[in-house]
């Protein structure tokens, strides 16, 4: 199979593009539009799916994305020379979209002009890679060789084709954990100066950031000045500054709270802490920022830290383990890949850093997420790569940092238990506020589920007889402890025994049979019984089933009660080995060096969160049977996917869990803004402060945040038209995919397509999909294709004849300005779901001006606005918002900016305009909402 060397890799310049040889290897390429093969130097044909298959069986063929070629050909076994694996091994922690098109882009190829010319490019591609093994300029050389070795080991496909291109180094190639930087120690910053910052040098400091020459914004500047209130020095303790800002799309808010952030860090010495909802906004202020900070500082550190929960890096140690061992088969392939890029990776980042993303899914398994620390197995000082460890260094440069990019739930989390107190958030941008109450929702919640208590069990006990690998419970990661301190010793295996309480393996199945073993899952087999017994719901599986905690049957609550018990035996033994370290540490013996404290910090800081973690589930079972708090709304649930159960637990939630958030967050701040386009609900009367004040939690400490409004500077009015389509009936599913196929016709791709429920859009997604594709419009679909949804946005942004559908995450994720989205079609008035959580608030709305229908109300403008956020992102911007209901009620109309034409039609009426494009619309039916 392997090429003569040098024979068929030559870079020619052509039209300024690398012209490579193709590599002479079979290729196969398919598609919703068909199925193509090329021998290895000749022809092109179109063939049957059953042809591809065997042709693929016989031969390794060279292909793109082998998941996705398997699904389209309905062969979920199908290998072959993945293009994208060959990609991922040449150039570590380098983007590419992961199309033909997109790997053209990468290599500097010609795009393939259609399906038929893939297989011909995939030739091309490979032989442009494997040219660059051979080449002296190679950057990402070092390393290759050694992992090449391995990967021949373990029979990786290209590993033979590679061999004869990769030369042996003429010196050994440094190992990737000696490669790796150490961090360092450094002292612990100063509390920040109290420094007052005046409107000139903000408007200064803006001037500078958007450069010379740059368009002067009123709106921007307006801001910018509101955005400096939240840095000035705090009055009395406890009472935080407190900003809820709108800022309408375009008004470039995030240079607008940079200005201010920007001085006030370089004057005061503090931290300002940015929190986002998305990746997308992380990676926008990580640009942006560069031109208030250089990447680094003259002692090399970095002013500007991203920082992620540490469940999103990879952790050294667990890949140390994959890759002697650990992992076996493709696992094993995947673990060398990635240690590849983690010597080439920027911060070792896994999700949404500079990991592929869709490095993952070729391996199909849940092999990233098992080198990351999910469990927090982590042993801190006492693991041989700490010093090199990406996640501790991540936290030590945003101890020194100026700016934290963060999200909302960390930052909250890190605001409860931060390991350490004084590296707390205490200037915060909230930014994409509109997500506050949301995360804090999930963050201040309880659950007390199957997969959560065996998580504990393994985090104490370490891991189940039969698996492989290094995981290892509290005895091991403790053992000096226990070795040096008897009643530390005794605490551990205290713990380990009182711990068999809970879930173990298995315990899925043997609910499902009515067996369980232990108080915990005879607790969780009442739990789903209970569940089951009460549904009237009627959902099918693919859904998850959920009661209230009412009335509940006898043995259910006794069941509670023995849990409860069992759950207090394992909580005991922790709190005393978190007394013994506390002891350790304050009068420390002569081995404890500072690595060793540093451990015992860790584990101490990790204990504190068990601990509290299992002391809300002995409350959240105290109270079932009882009276109801009418603080927390509890219910009882059963997860299911498509084929199976997958989880089964008690859930608690606040009433109200901006309340939680005022103590935790708002409270020890001293100054906090929330800023967003959609930070208000607008129904007919305008924006609606008071319900955004409320919702920011400023009245749980009695504050009075100061409002600010600046509006966007688009031209909605003559650049968006929303047009409801009257005439395709609920339910009617081939006319919602005929519609859907039709629309993204007219607009010929570019569509984004939302749905409310997964079902649907897979039934759509499955009617359609060949349609469109022969007509040289690809059709993506979230829950369908095996692509994480981030790859799914860049393939999506890539290709202006692209259209993706997908749910909740799409309307509130995707940036995608330009062309390439040029229409939004959802599929009905997203109505919220009627869950028990739902049902209380709303039931608690009630009695509140304007009642349960306004509390709904506003749920459904909101994403009506979000939705609609996504069409108009810069002022080239263009496009049409499609709602396909023939029941659109005028009153939630007001979720679209001021001006925006409305008009209701038929769906022949609105193909029409869609074709015609916005700016040439003809407005003169149209409900012109009032400015
Ligand atoms: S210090 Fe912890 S997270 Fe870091 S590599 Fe070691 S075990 Fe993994």
């Amino acid at each position: 199979m392997a090429a003569a060397r040098s024979v068929y890799f030559s870079f020619l310049p052509h039209h300024g593009r690398a012209v490579t040889q193709p590599l002479p290897l079979p290729a196969l390429h398919a598609s919703h539009a068909g199925t193509w093969l090329r021998d290895a130097n000749g022809a092109t044909r179109g063939c049957s799916k059953g042809e591809a298959v065997m042709a693929a069986a016989d031969t390794p063929q060279l292909l793109m994305n082998a998941p996705l070629v398997a699904s389209r050909l309905g062969y979920p076994d199908l290998s072959g020379l993945d293009l994208l694996e060959l990609f991922a091994f040449v150039y570590p922690a380098r983007f590419c979209v992961p199309t033909p098109k997109g790997l053209a882009h990468a290599l500097g190829l010609e795009e393939p002009a259609d399906d038929a010319a893939v297989p011909l490019l995939l030739q091309r591609a490979a032989g442009a890679l494997v040219a660059t093994c051979e080449s002296n300029d190679w950057a990402e050389r070092e390393g290759a060789w050694s992992t090449l070795q391995s990967l021949a080991r373990l029979r990786w496909p290209w590993a033979g084709v590679l061999a004869p291109h990769v030369r042996r180094p003429e010196r050994a190639e440094k190992w990737l954990f000696t490669r790796l930087p150490e961090w360092e120690e450094t002292a612990e910053r100063p509390q920040p100066a109290q420094v007052l910052i005046d409107e000139p040098e903000i408007e200064a400091q803006l001037e500078r950031l958007t450069g010379e020459g740059a368009e002067r914004r009123e709106g921007q500047r307006l801001f910018s000045r509101d955005a400096g209130h939240v840095f000035g020095p705090r009055d009395r303790q406890k009472r935080p500054h407190v900003l809820l800002a709108q800022a309408g799309t375009g008004i470039g808010k995030t240079l607008g709270y940079l200005a201010p952030a920007s001085l006030w860090a370089e004057r005061s010495g503090g931290t300002v802490w940015v929190s986002t909802y998305t990746k997308n906004l992380q990676r926008q202020l990580r640009r942006e920022s560069r031109s208030a900070w250089p990447a680094a500082r003259a002692d090399g550190s970095p002013p500007v830290v991203v920082r992620k929960g540490r469940e999103n890096y990879l952790c050294l140690l667990n890949l140390e383990d994959a890759l002697q061992g650990g992992f076996a088969g493709r696992p094993a392939i995947l673990a060398h890949l990635v240690a590849r890029w983690a010597a080439y990776s920027q911060d070792g980042d896994m999700i949404g850093g500079d990991l592929p993303g869709w490095l993952g899914t070729l391996f199909r398994k849940r092999g990233i997420a098992a080198l990351t620390d999910q469990r927090g197995e982590c042993v801190y000082a006492g693991c041989p790569h700490y010093r090199k460890c990406f996640i501790e260094r991540s936290a030590r440069n945003a101890a020194q940092a100026d700016l934290v990019i963060a999200n909302h739930a960390l930052v909250m989390v890190n605001a409860a238990r931060g390991r350490d107190p004084a590296s707390r958030p205490t200037r915060i941008v909230f930014d994409e506020g509109h997500h506050v109450f949301d995360a804090a929702d999930s963050t201040f919640s309880a659950a007390l589920t199957g997969q959560e208590a065996i998580e504990l069990r393994r985090w104490i006990v370490g891991p189940e007889k039969n698996s492989r690998g290094r995981r290892r419970g509290l005895a091991a990661r403790l053992a000096d402890v226990a070795s040096y301190d008897d009643a530390g010793g005794e605490a551990v295996e205290d713990a380990v025994v009182a711990a068999q309480a809970l879930p173990s393996d298995g315990w899925l199945g043997r609910l499902a049979e009515n067996a369980p073993l232990g108080p915990l899952e005879h607790l969780l087999a009442a739990v789903r019984a209970t569940t089951f017994a009460r549904d009237e719901s009627g959902l099918a599986m693919g859904y998850g089933i959920e009661t209230e905690t009412a009335q509940l049957p006898g043995e259910l609550v006794e069941a509670a009660g023995t849990a409860a018990q069992a759950l207090a035996t394992i909580r005991t033994p922790l709190l005393k080995l978190a007394g013994r370290l506390e002891a350790i540490v304050e009068d420390a013996p002569d081995w404890l060096d500072g690595q060793g404290r540093a451990r015992i910090e860790g584990a101490r800081h990790s204990l504190a969160w068990r601990i509290d973690l299992i002391a809300a589930w002995e409350a959240l079972l105290s109270r079932l049977g009882g009276p109801a708090d009418p603080e927390f709304i509890d219910w009882l649930q059963v997860d299911r996917n498509d084929s199976r159960e997958f989880d089964v637990g008690i859930y608690r939630h606040w009433l109200d869990p901006m309340k939680p958030f005022a103590k935790v967050v708002l409270e020890p701040a001293h100054g906090v803004m929330l800023t967003s386009a959609t930070l208000t609900d607008r129904d007919e009367t305008g924006p609606d402060w008071p319900h955004a004040i409320t919702k920011s939690g400023a009245p749980h400490l009695e504050l009075a945040p100061k409002t600010a409004e600046a509006q966007s500077p688009f031209d909605y009015a003559g650049r968006a038209e929303v047009l409801i389509v009257t005439d395709i009936r609920k339910g009617d599913i081939p006319a919602l995919a005929g519609a859907y196929a039709r629309l993204i016709e007219a607009s010929d791709g570019g569509v984004l397509g939302l749905f409310t429920a997964i079902r649907r859009m897979r039934a759509v997604y499955g009617r359609i999909a060949d349609r469109l594709a022969r007509a040289g419009l690809p059709l993506y679909a979230q829950h369908v294709d095996p692509i994480d949804t981030g790859t799914l946005t860049d393939i999506f942004r890539d290709d202006p004849r692209a259209s993706l559908l997908g749910t909740d995450a799409l309307r509130d994720g995707v940036d995608v300005p330009g062309r390439s989205l040029r229409c939004v079609v959802m599929e009905s008035v997203p109505w919220p779901r009627p869950t028990i959580l739902h049902r209380a608030r709303r039931a608690a709305a009630a009695d509140q001006e304007g009642g349960a229908k306004r509390y709904d109300d506003r749920i459904i403008r909101a994403r009506l606005a979000q939705a609609f956020g996504r069409l108009i992102r810069t002022r080239e911007d263009a496009g049409h918002f499609v709602v396909l209901s023939p029941a659109f009620p005028s009153r939630l109309l007001s979720a679209f900016p001021e001006g925006t034409p409305v008009t209701r039609l038929t769906l022949e009426e609105a193909l029409q305009r869609v074709a015609n494009g916005v700016v040439s619309a003809d407005l003169s039916t149209a409900e012109i909402l009032p400015q």
